[in-house]
């Protein structure tokens, strides 16, 4: 096996990164809850959550009694609020077997929520033991400095895990805790998917990928286009006093439990999309002349126009039909579980 500079990319994560919340007074569970927050959210971000959401729920046994909404307001911001559910769920399991985390692989996958990335980071981040987490960001750094050229995606892990477990791909190390952190580290710096830093790199004299003068051509990029629809909505205001109208979304729905203000359909490019009922024709040219605003969501990019209406105008405009899955809720983002897309739609409004 190669000799690779390890001793160099432990010491720079040490100093440069040790500070990171997740990495102080370590316990499983915050293992746990900053593994599921890193998962699709940047670490700026994450950041500024993950100490507030461990105060609040600072235990499995307290996150396993709180209400999804509870959970839901602390984890905003942070997007993906199926990962809060599964936090949740994960929590009850392990407090219905005595609030103990299995201690294999196969039992931590048992897990609700928890699949082979997840329980490679509890072993090898949570309990320092012999393990690889590989997600997007160590997939890419094992396979530049491998010099694997496979495409991105389970089959390159696969083979990159096999190549660990064979002990083909990284040394034996006094701490597998460290070596996990400076590889993710490392792709989050240094290593990433559109650039790399290859002067800076501890791991450049070895790194295959810098060596070929093509540091970007490993892995090769998935080449199937991803597609995104366009769509149009309107995000209508109505006001009582600090109280807002709003409905509660079904557990099968996107944001599934936040509350969303009435929300209608404009136009989009996805006939199959049945999220929001379809605005009328008159609602339709009232939208046109309000506010503006983009966001997107999963595969949609979302143009949102909003309207402000008084309550008798909403029911006009509504013929009176559908009203009722309709309550007024607080304005208050830390009492009711409010969907980012009300904040946005309500700063909209003010400027
Ligand atoms: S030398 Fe360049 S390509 Fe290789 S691991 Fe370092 S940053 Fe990535």
């Amino acid at each position: 096996m190669k000799k690779y500079p390890w001793h160099d990319l432990l010491k720079w994560s040490q100093d440069q990164h040790h500070h990171l919340p997740w990495r102080k007074n370590r316990t499983l569970y915050g293992t746990l809850v900053s593994e599921i927050m890193l998962q699709q959210t940047t670490v700026s971000t994450v950041l500024g959550k993950f100490e507030a959401f461990c105060r609040r729920f600072p235990t499995f046994e307290k996150l396993a009694c709180a209400s999804d909404a509870e959970i839901q307001i602390e984890w905003k911001g942070l997007g993906y609020y199926r990962r809060a559910r599964n936090l949740k769920r994960a929590a009850e399991w392990i407090m219905e077997r005595g609030g103990e985390i299995p201690m294999s692989f196969e039992e931590l996958c048992l897990i609700p929520g928890v699949g082979d990335y997840t329980a490679s980071a509890l072993m090898a981040i949570g309990r320092d033991q012999k393990a690889i987490a590989i997600d997007a960001n160590l997939e890419r750094v094992l396979a530049r400095v491998a010099g694997v050229r496979e495409k991105k995606g389970p089959r390159l892990q696969r083979e990159l895990r096999a190549r660990f477990e064979q002990g083909e791909l990284l040394p034996e190390v006094q701490s597998y805790r460290a070596l996990n952190e400076a590889l993710m580290d490392l792709g989050r710096v240094y290593c990433q998917a559109r650039r790399a830093h290859c002067s800076l790199c501890p791991l450049q004299s070895v790194c295959v990928a810098y060596n070929s003068g093509s540091p970007l051509a490993f892995p090769v990029a998935d080449d199937k286009p991803k597609i995104k629809h366009e769509l149009s909505l309107v995000r209508i205001v109505v006001k009582r006093g600090e109280k807002i109208l709003g409905f509660q979304k079904t557990p099968e729905q996107w944001l599934a439990g936040q509350i969303e203000l009435p929300t209608f359909i404009l136009s989009t490019t996805d006939p199959t999309l049945t999220q929001y009922p379809k605005a009328s024709a008159k609602l339709v040219r009232k939208a046109q002349k309000g506010i503006q605003f983009s966001t997107s969501i999963t595969k949609y990019k979302i143009t949102n126009m909003v309207l402000k209406l008084s309550r008798p105008e909403f029911d006009r405009l509504l013929g009176g039909k559908g009203t009722k899955c309709y309550r007024y809720v607080l304005c208050d983002p830390d009492k009711e579980n409010l969907a980012t897309s009300v904040l946005k739609t309500l700063k909209a409004l003010k400027k």
